[in-house]
């Protein structure tokens, strides 16, 4: 979810971009999707949000930098290098918030989360991302998280092939786009003359 998270911007970082999260609709859409917040929340969301625009605008502010500090986290580990303290940072406040929503349940096998959030949180969409970043830093997983190597993309991935070799954000996208590309070299004539 929070490599998903990640990707709510396309294209790359640093040249051409595309912004999924253009509004604060587009945000609980994006919650609504991936299941971080409870579809019942959805309409009191978009009724909170015209009862306090600026309130709503202001999360979508802060998603977008909970989001930026997880690309950076995850682009970084991709890369061999170390995450920074500020961005570190940035989730641990979103985490430390979410966390205490925590509560241990019984459930049919045992014992199991469940979390406690206030249906009418604008932000409530944001806990289980923080939550999910969490758990791929502290999974064995991590050593598998990728970046496209489409140099107009930055998608992050978990690398789940066999022998832990892709490259692309999906073949169908990037990798389609490479394919295309070496075969046009292919195809390109050699210099001429001579
Ligand atoms: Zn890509």
């Amino acid at each position: 979810m929070c490599l998903d998270f990640a990707n709510t911007l396309g294209g790359l970082r640093g040249g051409e971009t595309q912004e999924y999260l253009s509004s604060y609709d587009d945000l609980v859409a994006w919650g609504q999707q991936m299941e971080s917040m409870a579809t019942d929340n959805v309409a009191f969301l978009l009724l909170e949000k015209q009862h306090h625009p600026h309130e709503a605008n202001a999360v979508l502010a802060s998603a977008r930098t909970l989001r930026e500090a997880i690309y950076r986290i995850f682009a970084a580990i991709a890369t061999n290098k170390k995450p920074t303290d500020t961005d570190l940072a940035t989730l641990n406040t979103y985490l430390g918030k979410s966390l205490a929503g925590g509560r241990i349940v019984p459930v049919a096998d045992g014992f199991g989360w469940e979390w406690v959030g206030d249906r009418y949180a604008l932000d409530q969409m944001l806990g289980p991302v923080a939550r999910s970043a969490a758990q791929l830093l502290t999974s064995p997983q991590l050593v598998l998280v990728r970046e496209c190597m489409n140099t107009s993309c930055s998608w992050l991935f978990v690398d789940h092939t066999k022998n832990h070799r892709r490259r692309w954000c999906s073949a169908t996208g990037c990798g389609n786009v490479a394919k295309v590309r070496r075969h046009r070299q292919r195809q390109r004539p050699g210099p001429t003359g001579s």
